[in-house]
């Protein structure tokens, strides 16, 4: 069986106890209804698995579950459906320039499935922002179709209902505006370049930026670990990077629990240093020794 560490971006986490790919809803259906849960990962690139491993069936989509068709156009406005398994990277590379309203997804190294789930974005905006609908299967294995007024999205937030796995996104789109949206994609590229580490693996930001301070001054999650000397410390192969410390790198070799020590680190010395508690964006799966999560006790 395959490792978490083989299947996500950082490279860390023990192995899957069964995995399957998924090629359409209706094997996903039976899955479920036969194991009574699984775990789905999309590219596993906002994914923190224990060292351990995870018990039961994992699933990653493919096959059907990665098409993209155009269902609908009126004037233009333009309905794309997406299959939550492709890759944002490969979307973007089919519609972006062609359709606005992809600018969110622009550096983003995820699923459709795990940007809707997470509602990913960016400065240029959220997914939630052109989401119509979603397609999927409910945590009994029957076909679900949410619509977005009934998803509770909020910043990085899906608000999919407990156990749903998302198969198809339906996004609302337009041919006006994206001749502008490449520029404005292409700037967002370069600023992420120069100010993030992306030549080391890693989940992206580790924590949500809280929200802003008694004053009403934005707070970045990254500022508040600098301010407190972080930037730079180790923990085996894990690094609070020294270019932005919400990233946690894995310069080789790193284990789950040296992430995790990190994220601890991290979380505990704000705390202790401005009283702001931290609030985790990455998915945290599997089980932990208690001292580093969940957060808040002590690692010793
Ligand atoms: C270098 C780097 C930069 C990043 N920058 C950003 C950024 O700017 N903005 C941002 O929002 N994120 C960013 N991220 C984080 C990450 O890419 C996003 O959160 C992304 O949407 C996760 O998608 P994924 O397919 O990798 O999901 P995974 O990491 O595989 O899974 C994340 C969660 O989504 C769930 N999930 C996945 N697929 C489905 C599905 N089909 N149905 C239901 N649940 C599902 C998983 O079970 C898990 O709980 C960055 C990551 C990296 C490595």
């Amino acid at each position: 069986m395959p490792t978490f560490a083989e299947l996500g971006y950082w490279k860390v986490g023990g192995p899957c106890q069964r995995f399957e790919v998924v090629e359409d809803a209706a094997r996903l259906r039976a899955l479920i209804r036969g194991e009574g849960s699984v775990f789905v990962i999309g590219n596993g690139s906002n994914l923190l698995v224990s060292d351990d491993g995870l018990a039961g069936t994992t699933v990653r989509l493919a096959g059907a579950l990665r098409a993209v068709d155009v269902v609908d156009e009126a004037g233009d406005s333009v309905e794309l459906r997406v299959g939550a398994g492709l890759l944002n990277a490969v979307l973007l590379n089919r519609y972006l320039g062609k359709l606005a309203g992809l600018a969110p997804l622009v550096g983003v190294p995820g699923t459709m499935g795990g940007a809707v789930a997470m509602n990913a974005g960016t400065a240029l905006g959220e997914i939630g922002d052109v989401v119509l609908r979603v397609e999927g299967t409910d945590a009994s294995g029957d076909a679900v179709t949410v619509q977005r007024a009934d998803l509770p999205m909020a910043y990085r937030e899906g608000g999919l209902p407990d156990g749903f796995i998302v198969t198809t996104a339906v996004l609302g789109l337009s041919r006006v505006g994206a001749a502008d949206e490449v520029v404005r994609a292409q700037a967002h590229l370069e600023r992420r370049k120069a100010t993030q580490p992306l030549a080391l693996p890693s989940c992206g930001s580790v924590f949500r930026n809280p929200p802003p301070d008694a004053a009403g001054k934005p707070r970045a999650a990254g500022q508040l670990i600098d301010s407190v000397g972080l930037k730079g410390w180790r923990c085996g192969g894990a690094q609070i990077s020294e270019k932005h410390a919400n990233f946690i790198v894995n310069c080789g070799g790193a284990s789950a629990t040296d992430v995790m020590t990190c994220i601890h680190k991290a979380w505990s010395t704000v705390r202790d240093a401005t009283g702001v508690r931290l609030t985790p964006e990455v998915r945290v799966v599997g089980d932990w020794d208690k001292k580093l999560w969940p957060l808040g006790g002590d690692p010793g």
